[in-house]
């Protein structure tokens, strides 16, 4: 029987396991804990849920509701485990990460084709290959610096991210589209504030409540990636100065300058996604959601990724991995989990599963092609591998998925990314089962 060694029993490394042990493969799975330890994992068991317990809302006119579908539509041995944990959290789909992490141990551990190797992975060895790396956002330093000749240009230490809102809830009677100084295309959206409004948010942002540091993270703070309150404790002026600098954003029509001004930028081309340009933070997110939506313009503010901090090791993926999340010039070797640059407990899981599938066709010679970007995986594979000049990691949201293509009213958008992605997910899987089964 053939054997495929996998280095991390995470997220991805498990779904990737158990995925291949199904399919009859023999799998060598590498993990370094308990004896050595990430700044954030807890203890020895596998797939551990590192901070929320929530895989993120259940609705299925939204992308981690769409993933989930698919996951479960694909047979994601996590999926499968993870159904099976639900805890009653309102609309999202929320477990019981303890009994969760120690089913999948149990099943792992258990597993006639599975062998566990408890210890750490310092470096690639081709006679290990197929092999598929999943070590995490907080991979071991060792194999991180093992990894540098390959990937040393695109290996990053990533801390911070901002908040994602949904372009259709941006009151745009409010916000406007202008370049500072009118130069180039008007390609940011520019929530103004007066005085009187500035202030009021300053002393919001200045008071909410923080999530509080752990110690790892002290130790990666770049002041590029200061988040918004902590810029906001050197004064009451210095977002003015930085992120909220008003200075060359008047209003295309009326002229009017203003106090401050918060910027949007574009996240993907189909209008869907906007990024606040340097709101990177740490507030916990129902005060994100309070502070963030002062701000005029975005009173109605639906965040389809809320800000967070910590330490992020990730490749810039589009150089380096195919569709597949495939080494593009090292037949055998894949890269999957956060460490490519999807960002998220579920969006991991579906990177495995998509690089054990196809280690899996490798290993039968059959050609495998990932699902399509109209789907939420398959945008998931489009955004690892297309060129990007900002490569950034992402969790799953519309602005991913190829735009639709037929007219349609603004409310019905949600609904035909949906159904549209349902279709084409459909066919994608009874092509490549189809294939399996020759
Ligand atoms: P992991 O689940 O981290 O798995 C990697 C595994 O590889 C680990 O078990 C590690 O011990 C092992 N490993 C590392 N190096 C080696 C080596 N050299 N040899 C052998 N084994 C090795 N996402 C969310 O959706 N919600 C959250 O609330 C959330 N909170 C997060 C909090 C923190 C502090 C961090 C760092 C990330 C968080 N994420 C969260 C992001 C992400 O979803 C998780 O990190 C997720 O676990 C990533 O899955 P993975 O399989 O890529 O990595």
């Amino acid at each position: 029987h053939p054997n495929v060694h996998i280095v991390g029993a995470g997220l991805a490394g498990s779904e990737a396991a158990l995925l291949l042990a199904h399919h009859q493969i023999n799998v060598t799975l590498y993990e370094m804990r308990p004896q050595t330890m990430t700044p954030a994992h807890t203890g020895g068991d596998f797939c551990e849920l590192l901070c929320s317990n929530s895989l993120r809302g259940e609705s299925e006119e939204s992308g981690p509701g769409i993933l989930k579908r698919e996951l479960l539509q694909a047979g994601s041995p996590f999926m499968q485990v993870a159904t099976k944990y639900r805890v009653p959290a309102g609309g999202a789909f929320a477990v019981d990460r303890h009994g969760l992490s120690s089913h999948i141990t149990k099943l792992i551990e258990e597993h006639p084709r599975i062998s566990t190797v408890r210890k750490e992975y310092t470096a690639i060895d081709s006679g290990h290959f197929p092999l598929i790396l999943a070590p995490g956002p907080l991979a071991s330093v060792a194999l991180c610096h093992s990894l540098e000749p390959s990937f040393g240009q695109g290996l990053y230490f990533y801390d911070a991210i901002a908040p994602i809102v949904d372009g259709d809830s941006i009151d745009m009677s409010k916000a406007f589209r202008a370049a500072r100084y009118n130069k180039g295309e008007p390609d940011y959206l520019n929530c103004p504030m007066n005085k009187q409004e500035y202030e009021a948010f300053y002393r919001a942002l200045s008071t909410a409540q923080r999530v509080k540091t752990r110690d790892f993270e002290k130790t990666i703070h770049f002041e590029g990636c200061m988040p918004i309150e902590e810029m906001a404790d050197r004064g009451e002026d210095t977002l003015r100065f930085g992120p909220m600098k008003p200075v060359g954003l008047n209003h295309p029509v009326s002229g009017e300058s203003f106090h401050a001004v918060v910027q949007l930028r574009r996240e993907s081309l189909n209008n869907y996604a906007w990024n606040m340009v340097g709101f990177q933070t740490k507030l916990t997110h129902s005060e994100q959601k309070r502070v963030l939506r002062l701000i005029p313009g975005l009173e109605q503010a639906s965040f389809m990724r809320l800000g967070s901090m910590h330490r992020n090791t990730y490749i810039e993926s589009p150089r380096f991995l195919d569709p597949s999340f495939r080494v593009k010039d090292q037949a055998g070797l894949f890269i999957a989990g956060q460490i490519t640059g999807v960002e998220g407990y579920i969006e991991s899981v579906a990177s495995g599963h998509i690089a054990a599938l196809a280690a899996l066709h490798q290993l039968q010679s059959l050609p495998f092609a990932p699902p399509p970007p109209t789907t939420a995986m398959g945008a998931l594979c489009a955004h690892i591998s297309t060129p990007s000049k900002n490569f950034t990691p992402s969790n799953i949201h519309f602005g991913l998925f190829s735009p639709l293509t037929q007219r349609h009213r603004k409310k019905e958008r949600k609904s035909l990314y949906s159904s549209r992605a349902q279709t084409d997910f459909k066919a994608w899987i009874r092509q490549h089962q189809g294939s399996l089964s020759i």
